[in-house]
């Protein structure tokens, strides 16, 4: 076994062309992975594609709304013809919704559950047989710190992380017969374009968090990286349901 190689492994990142997403993409394919980019807006997708073809490595990207299931059935399908089979998904495609739970609207309820956690069910119901008749394979589902503290201001949100740790236990029980391990990344808070605004326009909030955060400061994105290739490579065959906080610490304390 050659730890943390993904050579010749095909894989899926929704959400890939932005943020955490291309972080992992990008950081899979120096792995030696071929990667799908699957995301809603295609010049970034494309963009994101052209990163990882000047590296080198092979990637495709398809047009994909996790929230509708015909997208999620042709960019699994388009994978495989591409790259001969179906290795590793990674459900990171996400979206937040501001507001207390006493005024939360039915729309920034439902819109948020849908895409952060029926999404990851509905990808992972579809690439079940894909990912088993490659033999077995990876599912790395990213939740977050709200996957284990609640928010005032985001309680969909949190609701929806939460959801994605019971999730991805149910899965990785239900699969290990199939040889399928399927863990999470709980990243903290990453510099990406959803925290963007925390920073430029909640103050407070921003200097809230990096004084709770022992490593005194936000994450990049490819500080999720490592955990990726782990979970998606071989070493990590023996792991599943498991939980791994990328947060600087703030997840301890
Ligand atoms: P981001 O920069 O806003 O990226 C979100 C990505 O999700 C985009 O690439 C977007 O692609 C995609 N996406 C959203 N809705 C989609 C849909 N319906 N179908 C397909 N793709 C969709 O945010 P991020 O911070 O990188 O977040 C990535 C993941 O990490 C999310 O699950 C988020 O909840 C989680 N996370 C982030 C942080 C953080 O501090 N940044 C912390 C913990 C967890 P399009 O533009 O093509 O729609």
């Amino acid at each position: 076994m050659k730890l943390f190689d993904l050579s010749g492994k095909a894989a899926i990142v929704t959400g890939g062309n932005g943020g955490i997403g291309r972080g992992i993409a990008v950081g899979l394919a120096a792995a030696g992975a071929n990667v799908c980019i699957a995301g809603r807006n295609e010049e970034k997708n494309e963009r994101v594609q052209r990163e990882i073809d000047e590296l080198g490595a092979r990637a495709i990207s398809s047009h994909c709304d996790v929230n509708v299931e015909a997208d999620i059935a042709s960019t699994i399908a388009a994978t495989e013809e591409a790259f001969g089979g179906l290795n590793i998904l990674v459900n990171n495609a996400g979206i937040a919704a501001l507001n207390a739970p006493e005024h939360m609207t039915d729309e920034e309820w439902g819109s948020v559950i849908e895409t952060n956690l029926s999404s990851v069910f509905k990808f992972s119901r579809a690439a079940h047989s894909s990912l088993a008749k490659s033999g077995g394979g990876k599912i790395i589902n990213i939740g977050s710190m709200y996957s284990i503290f609640g928010s005032p201001f985001a309680p969909s949100y949190s609701a929806s992380k939460g959801g994605v740790i019971q999730l991805t236990k149910s899965l990785g029980v239900a699969w290990a017969k199939d040889n399928i391990q399927v863990n999470a990344i709980l990243p903290g808070w990453i510099t990406t374009d959803m925290t963007a605004p925390i920073k430029s326009d909640m103050t407070d909030l921003y200097e809230a968090i990096v004084a709770r955060t022992p490593a005194g400061r936000f994450g990049q994105p490819e500080e999720c990286v490592g955990a990726a290739v782990y979970l998606a490579s071989e070493s990590s065959n023996f792991v599943t349901g498991q939980n791994i906080a990328v947060c600087g610490g703030y997840s301890i304390c």
